[in-house]
């Protein structure tokens, strides 16, 4: 059974090449669409990948307000006061205060599930690891670990805690991470493939006009 979605682009594509093989029965291209096509994208550009989604970011410029961010679980609202302000510092400041807030909480629960003690949660921006398990039984994660799907974020905690019980990658260590993460195989393949928009700087980007 076609579905429209995929007849709807055949369609396009079908007419895409016809523009391309026979121009002159389409007359000259308009001016709009060719443009459109190699400028910037006027909205959509400023981007936040936060629990695995790439949520879509607006700037706004409010002198009467404070500066700071909002997120509405779909938007990031990022208030500045003036055009000279920094949102990716803001909104790198806001991904450092959920991962403070959340990753402590989330460990918490697994580890009691797991039936492990440790000593305590340290927040660092380790550029090169995402979490670590010291031998005094603190838990570290670089709070970047907050733009990975929860998922994720779970299987790094489970990770971190089952060497409490085994300080190694050994086959009983993995079979007890299974335990709690049976997709485990998954998201270490999804931390592979995304890890550099993982450790990427936010950039945000102030609209020439203040307000979009
Ligand atoms: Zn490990």
């Amino acid at each position: 059974m076609a579905d429209t979605q995929s007849v709807v682009s055949d369609v396009k594509l079908f007419l895409e090449r016809l523009k391309k093989e026979m121009p002159e029965i389409f007359g000259p291209a308009a001016p709009s669409s060719s443009s459109q096509q190699t400028a910037a994208p006027v909205t959509g550009e400023n981007k936040v990948l936060y629990n695995g989604d790439l949520a879509e970011a607006r700037v706004y410029i409010t002198p009467d307000q404070e500066e700071g961010v909002a997120f509405d679980g779909n938007v990031f609202h990022i208030y500045l006061q003036t055009k000279e302000g920094n949102p990716s510092a803001l909104v790198t400041q806001w991904l450092r205060d959920k991962a403070a807030e959340v990753l402590p909480e989330k460990t918490k629960t697994w580890a009691e599930k797991i039936g492990v003690a440790y000593n305590r949660v340290v927040l660092k921006d380790q550029r090169t690891l995402w979490a670590s398990c010291s031998a005094q039984k603190n838990i570290n994660y670089s709070y970047r670990i907050i733009k990975m799907p929860p998922v994720v974020q779970d299987y790094l905690i489970i990770h971190e805690l089952c060497h409490l019980v085994h300080m190694n990658h050994g086959a009983e260590y993995w079979q007890l991470v299974e335990q709690f993460s049976p997709d485990y195989k998954l998201h270490r393949r999804w931390l592979n493939d995304n890890k550099d928009a993982i450790f990427e700087e936010v950039h945000i980007t102030v609209p020439p006009s203040g307000e979009e």
